[in-house]
């Protein structure tokens, strides 16, 4: 193989479609991305909304979403909730609300046949030989491998590749929690709560059909649980009618710093969330995860032999761009400020 790529997100999906013309590639995938419905219980979780800067990279790689990916309703609103300060504040913002399943199976099946997509395979570990790098992972309960020239860790939050490849660093993450409820009378807006009680990060609610998803970001902490039912509780007294609840779910978020983001090292690279690109404010990551595949193909398609460092080189406008977000961060996240980006016109920013 030239290129195998772990994690078919949108970071892995959009590479390989990018590199299959060139390449040879082999995506290995622990969820079972490809095979239709009823879908593995095994999903990423997400709170499934595209922001501005994903529809840009979108439009920029040419693709436009297929009708039943979206998930009524589609939001243009946002509702932000002071738990301490005690302030709600509406603004426009412009996000596609899709089904985040169907948005990862739909990028998978833009990758072109040529490709090898290993689903419900889990990748175990790598170890550079001679002949290349070579690549182990585990199907069907079969340790099996592969040799590869590059490997690239699109494996997210919690990357196995990034940890093998520096084992002794993690960037810093939070704990998502995530439950979705039935829910009679939706709210039509993006609800973003900030209680410092809870959390020095954000929490969530966002309509979905029928149904609301509610999240927050935790420290990681064994009273992430308790802290969820004490969010859920105030939420309610601000007027949200949860219903039945039809799933939980819980993941890592990266919450990156400059010295988080990393390329990789020699012919072993990293892309998106496992790259730790990743908003520090919003934590937004489709777009990133999209713009740094889109990075690495260029690297590849036009530097074969200098990749990490042109790729290395092009990161500069994702450090850029977290660095303006944390900039940005305490209009967000310190009461005052907060209150006075709510009281003004700035709130947008
Ligand atoms: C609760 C929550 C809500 C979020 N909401 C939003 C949102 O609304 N909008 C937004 O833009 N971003 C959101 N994010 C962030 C966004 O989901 C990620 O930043 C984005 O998915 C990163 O894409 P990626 O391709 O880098 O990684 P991922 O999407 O995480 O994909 C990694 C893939 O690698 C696979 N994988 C992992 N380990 C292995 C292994 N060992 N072997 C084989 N396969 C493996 C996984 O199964 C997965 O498919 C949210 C994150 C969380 C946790």
């Amino acid at each position: 193989m030239d290129v195998v790529i772990i994690g078919a997100g949108p970071a892995g999906a959009n590479l390989a479609r990018l590199l299959a013309k060139r390449y040879s590639v082999m995506v290995i995938e622990a969820r079972d991305i490809i095979h239709p419905a009823p879908y593995d219980p095994v999903r990423k979780a997400c709170g499934g909304l595209l922001a501005p800067d994903a529809q840009r990279m979108l439009a920029r790689l040419g693709l436009g979403i297929p009708k039943n990916v979206l998930v009524d309703p589609q939001v243009f609103g946002v509702n932000v909730i002071d738990m301490k300060q005690k302030i709600t504040q509406n603004y426009q913002r412009f996000y596609f609300n899709i089904d985040r399943e169907k948005f990862d199976r739909w990028l998978v099946s833009l990758i072109p046949p040529s490709v090898t997509i290993l689903p419900k395979t889990q990748f175990v570990r790598y170890e550079k030989t001679d002949d290349g790098i070579k690549v182990y992972y585990r199907q069907h309960g079969l340790e099996k491998s592969v040799i590869t020239r590059f490997l690239v860790g699109a494996d997210g939050a919690n990357s196995l590749v990034r940890r093998q490849l520096q084992p002794r660093f993690t960037p810093k993450r939070y704990i998502a929690i995530q439950e979705w409820v039935k829910s009679d009378s939706p709210s039509t807006t993006f609800g973003a709560i900030f209680d410092p009680q809870l959390t020095d990060f954000y929490g969530w609610v966002i309509p979905k059909d029928q149904a609301l998803v509610l999240g927050i970001a935790l420290k990681p902490g064994s009273d992430a649980q308790e802290k969820f039912a004490t969010f859920k509780a105030r939420l309610t007294n601000q007027g949200y009618r949860f219903g039945q609840r039809i799933r939980s779910e819980g993941a890592f978020i990266v919450r990156p710093s400059l010295k988080d983001v990393f390329a990789g090292k020699d012919t072993i690279l990293l892309i998106g969330e496992a790259a730790g690109a990743i908003s520090p404010s919003s934590a937004e990551g489709i777009s990133y995860a999209l713009k740094t595949s889109l990075m690495l193909s260029s690297a590849l398609l036009e530097h074969e032999n200098a990749v990490i460092r042109h790729y290395e080189r092009s990161l500069w406008t994702i450090r850029l761009n977290i660095l303006l977000k944390q900039l940005k961060s305490p209009f967000m996240y310190w009461p005052i400020l907060r209150k006075f980006a709510l009281k003004s016109g700035i709130k947008r920013l």
